[in-house]
Protein backbone atom coordinates (compact mmCIF):
# COMPACT_ATOMS: atom_id res chain seq x y z
CA UNK A 1 0.00 0.00 0.00
CA UNK A 2 1.15 3.30 -1.06
CA UNK A 3 2.29 6.20 1.91
CA UNK A 4 1.23 9.63 1.26
CA UNK A 5 4.53 10.22 1.39
CA UNK A 6 4.89 8.07 -1.61
CA UNK A 7 2.22 10.63 -3.72
CA UNK A 8 4.60 13.19 -2.91
CA UNK A 9 7.58 11.64 -3.86
CA UNK A 10 5.98 10.65 -7.22
CA UNK A 11 4.77 13.95 -7.96
CA UNK A 12 7.83 16.02 -7.31
CA UNK A 13 9.72 12.95 -10.11
CA UNK A 14 6.17 13.59 -12.58
CA UNK A 15 6.80 17.25 -12.21
CA UNK A 16 10.20 17.12 -13.16
CA UNK A 17 10.35 14.72 -15.75
CA UNK A 18 7.56 16.76 -18.09
CA UNK A 19 9.90 20.18 -16.86
CA UNK A 20 12.46 18.34 -18.69
CA UNK A 21 10.54 17.38 -21.48
CA UNK A 22 8.65 20.17 -21.96
CA UNK A 23 9.74 23.15 -20.63
CA UNK A 24 6.54 24.96 -21.21
CA UNK A 25 4.39 22.67 -20.12
CA UNK A 26 2.61 23.89 -17.31
CA UNK A 27 3.18 27.92 -17.85
CA UNK A 28 0.91 27.12 -20.98
CA UNK A 29 -1.72 25.48 -19.08
CA UNK A 30 -0.97 27.39 -16.42
CA UNK A 31 -2.82 30.17 -18.92
CA UNK A 32 -5.80 28.50 -19.03
CA UNK A 33 -8.62 26.09 -19.64
CA UNK A 34 -11.02 25.33 -22.75
CA UNK A 35 -11.98 21.52 -22.54
CA UNK A 36 -14.45 20.21 -24.88
CA UNK A 37 -16.14 17.92 -22.30
CA UNK A 38 -17.60 17.71 -19.28
CA UNK A 39 -17.37 14.00 -17.75
CA UNK A 40 -20.18 13.26 -15.31
CA UNK A 41 -18.51 10.42 -13.43
CA UNK A 42 -18.69 7.80 -10.51
CA UNK A 43 -16.35 8.36 -7.50
CA UNK A 44 -15.03 4.79 -8.00
CA UNK A 45 -11.10 4.59 -7.27
CA UNK A 46 -11.28 2.52 -10.30
CA UNK A 47 -12.90 4.71 -12.80
CA UNK A 48 -10.38 7.33 -13.51
CA UNK A 49 -11.80 9.08 -16.41
CA UNK A 50 -8.50 10.78 -17.78
CA UNK A 51 -6.42 7.46 -18.18
CA UNK A 52 -8.95 5.40 -19.40
CA UNK A 53 -9.94 7.84 -22.26
CA UNK A 54 -5.77 8.85 -22.78
CA UNK A 55 -7.90 12.65 -21.93
CA UNK A 56 -4.34 15.44 -21.13
CA UNK A 57 -4.72 17.73 -18.53
CA UNK A 58 -6.42 20.72 -20.35
CA UNK A 59 -9.04 18.43 -22.36
CA UNK A 60 -11.30 17.29 -19.41
CA UNK A 61 -13.86 19.36 -16.83
CA UNK A 62 -14.87 16.73 -14.38
CA UNK A 63 -18.18 15.98 -11.98
CA UNK A 64 -17.66 12.72 -10.04
CA UNK A 65 -19.96 11.88 -7.44
CA UNK A 66 -21.09 8.33 -6.20
CA UNK A 67 -23.02 6.67 -8.67
CA UNK A 68 -22.50 9.46 -11.27
CA UNK A 69 -25.82 10.93 -11.03
CA UNK A 70 -27.52 14.32 -11.94
CA UNK A 71 -29.68 15.45 -9.23
CA UNK A 72 -31.65 19.08 -9.94
CA UNK A 73 -31.12 20.07 -5.91
CA UNK A 74 -27.49 19.17 -6.21
CA UNK A 75 -25.66 22.53 -6.33
CA UNK A 76 -22.50 20.59 -6.54
CA UNK A 77 -22.90 19.00 -9.79
CA UNK A 78 -25.39 21.45 -11.43
CA UNK A 79 -22.67 24.52 -10.39
CA UNK A 80 -20.25 21.92 -12.57
CA UNK A 81 -23.06 21.93 -15.29
CA UNK A 82 -23.43 25.62 -15.61
CA UNK A 83 -19.95 26.73 -15.89
CA UNK A 84 -19.06 23.95 -18.34
CA UNK A 85 -22.09 24.99 -20.20
CA UNK A 86 -22.08 28.56 -19.89
CA UNK A 87 -18.69 29.59 -19.91
CA UNK A 88 -16.68 26.46 -21.23
CA UNK A 89 -18.98 26.00 -24.11
CA UNK A 90 -18.43 22.38 -23.77
CA UNK A 91 -19.42 20.46 -27.41
CA UNK A 92 -19.67 17.04 -25.08
CA UNK A 93 -21.21 16.06 -21.83
CA UNK A 94 -20.30 12.20 -21.20
CA UNK A 95 -22.17 10.46 -18.17
CA UNK A 96 -20.05 7.09 -17.35
CA UNK A 97 -21.11 4.92 -15.07
CA UNK A 98 -19.77 1.09 -14.76
CA UNK A 99 -20.42 -2.07 -14.12
CA UNK A 100 -19.98 -3.63 -10.49
CA UNK A 101 -20.89 -0.15 -9.22
CA UNK A 102 -21.19 -0.88 -5.60
CA UNK A 103 -23.28 2.39 -5.03
CA UNK A 104 -26.24 0.67 -7.33
CA UNK A 105 -25.62 -2.42 -5.81
CA UNK A 106 -26.46 -0.63 -2.47
CA UNK A 107 -29.45 0.86 -3.99
CA UNK A 108 -30.95 -2.41 -4.92
CA UNK A 109 -30.69 -4.01 -1.10
CA UNK A 110 -32.19 -2.62 2.48
CA UNK A 111 -31.15 0.96 3.43
CA UNK A 112 -28.02 0.76 6.12
CA UNK A 113 -28.96 2.28 9.23
CA UNK A 114 -25.22 3.54 9.39
CA UNK A 115 -24.84 5.61 6.18
CA UNK A 116 -28.06 7.81 6.39
CA UNK A 117 -26.87 10.80 4.27
CA UNK A 118 -25.78 8.02 1.39
CA UNK A 119 -28.89 6.77 1.81
CA UNK A 120 -30.31 9.88 0.76
CA UNK A 121 -28.08 10.03 -2.04
CA UNK A 122 -29.21 6.80 -3.48
CA UNK A 123 -32.84 7.06 -3.13
CA UNK A 124 -32.76 8.03 -6.87
CA UNK A 125 -31.61 4.74 -7.60
CA UNK A 126 -34.34 3.15 -5.92
CA UNK A 127 -36.77 5.27 -7.85
CA UNK A 128 -35.21 4.36 -10.72
CA UNK A 129 -35.51 0.94 -10.44
CA UNK A 130 -39.31 1.15 -9.30
CA UNK A 131 -39.26 2.94 -12.85
CA UNK A 132 -37.71 0.15 -15.05
CA UNK A 133 -38.67 -2.81 -12.47
CA UNK A 134 -40.62 -5.20 -15.00
CA UNK A 135 -37.77 -4.61 -17.33
CA UNK A 136 -35.35 -5.45 -14.79
CA UNK A 137 -36.89 -7.98 -12.55
CA UNK A 138 -37.51 -9.98 -16.14
CA UNK A 139 -33.48 -10.97 -15.42
CA UNK A 140 -32.44 -14.10 -13.66
CA UNK A 141 -29.60 -13.21 -11.57
CA UNK A 142 -28.86 -11.06 -9.39
CA UNK A 143 -25.74 -9.36 -11.29
CA UNK A 144 -27.89 -9.42 -14.52
CA UNK A 145 -30.15 -6.98 -12.44
CA UNK A 146 -27.50 -5.12 -10.64
CA UNK A 147 -26.24 -4.14 -14.99
CA UNK A 148 -29.55 -3.17 -16.19
CA UNK A 149 -29.86 -0.81 -13.27
CA UNK A 150 -26.32 0.91 -13.49
CA UNK A 151 -27.55 1.22 -17.16
CA UNK A 152 -31.26 2.22 -16.84
CA UNK A 153 -29.13 5.02 -14.42
CA UNK A 154 -27.17 6.09 -16.96
CA UNK A 155 -29.47 6.79 -19.42
CA UNK A 156 -31.49 8.15 -16.43
CA UNK A 157 -28.83 10.47 -16.10
CA UNK A 158 -28.76 11.71 -19.64
CA UNK A 159 -32.31 12.68 -19.70
CA UNK A 160 -32.35 14.58 -16.47
CA UNK A 161 -29.37 16.75 -17.80
CA UNK A 162 -32.02 17.27 -21.16
CA UNK A 163 -34.64 18.32 -18.10
CA UNK A 164 -32.45 21.29 -17.12
CA UNK A 165 -32.60 25.09 -18.21
CA UNK A 166 -29.11 24.88 -18.66
CA UNK A 167 -29.37 22.47 -21.55
CA UNK A 168 -32.08 23.50 -23.33
CA UNK A 169 -30.91 27.13 -23.73
CA UNK A 170 -28.08 25.86 -24.75
CA UNK A 171 -29.72 23.51 -27.34
CA UNK A 172 -31.75 26.81 -28.52
CA UNK A 173 -28.43 29.17 -28.15
CA UNK A 174 -25.37 26.85 -28.56
CA UNK A 175 -26.66 24.02 -30.79
CA UNK A 176 -24.83 21.88 -28.11
CA UNK A 177 -23.39 20.23 -26.37
CA UNK A 178 -24.33 16.46 -27.66
CA UNK A 179 -24.86 14.41 -24.34
CA UNK A 180 -23.99 10.60 -23.63
CA UNK A 181 -24.65 7.88 -21.83
CA UNK A 182 -21.63 4.91 -21.34
CA UNK A 183 -20.68 2.55 -19.25
CA UNK A 184 -17.26 1.17 -18.76
CA UNK A 185 -16.40 -2.48 -17.86
CA UNK A 186 -14.15 -2.78 -14.91
CA UNK A 187 -13.40 -6.22 -15.64
CA UNK A 188 -12.09 -5.51 -19.70
CA UNK A 189 -11.37 -1.94 -19.38
CA UNK A 190 -14.14 -1.12 -22.74
CA UNK A 191 -16.57 1.80 -23.18
CA UNK A 192 -19.79 0.58 -23.96
CA UNK A 193 -22.12 3.38 -25.63
CA UNK A 194 -25.47 3.34 -24.91
CA UNK A 195 -27.36 6.54 -26.05
CA UNK A 196 -26.44 9.93 -26.84
CA UNK A 197 -28.91 13.02 -27.93
CA UNK A 198 -28.22 16.07 -29.09
CA UNK A 199 -29.96 19.79 -29.99
CA UNK A 200 -33.10 19.22 -31.72
CA UNK A 201 -34.27 15.44 -30.09
CA UNK A 202 -37.38 15.65 -28.63
CA UNK A 203 -37.86 16.23 -24.57
CA UNK A 204 -40.60 14.90 -22.59
CA UNK A 205 -42.87 17.75 -22.51
CA UNK A 206 -43.56 18.16 -19.01
CA UNK A 207 -39.69 18.58 -18.92
CA UNK A 208 -39.72 21.65 -21.32
CA UNK A 209 -39.83 24.48 -20.59
CA UNK A 210 -41.97 26.93 -21.87
CA UNK A 211 -40.95 29.38 -24.66
CA UNK A 212 -41.10 33.47 -23.53
CA UNK A 213 -43.07 35.88 -24.52
ZN1 LIG B 1 -19.79 3.34 -8.97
Amino acid sequence: MKTIENFLKYNKEWAAQISKDNPEYFENLAKGQMPDLLWIGCSDSRVPAEIITGAQPGEMFIHRNIANQVIATDFNCQSVLQYAVNVLKVKHIVVCGHYGCGGVNAALNKQSTDLVITNKWLIHIKNTYRLHQEKIDSFQTKEERIDRLIEFNVIEQVHALSHTSIIQKAWDTQNGPEIHGWVYGIDDGLINGLITIKPGDAIEPIYEYEPKG
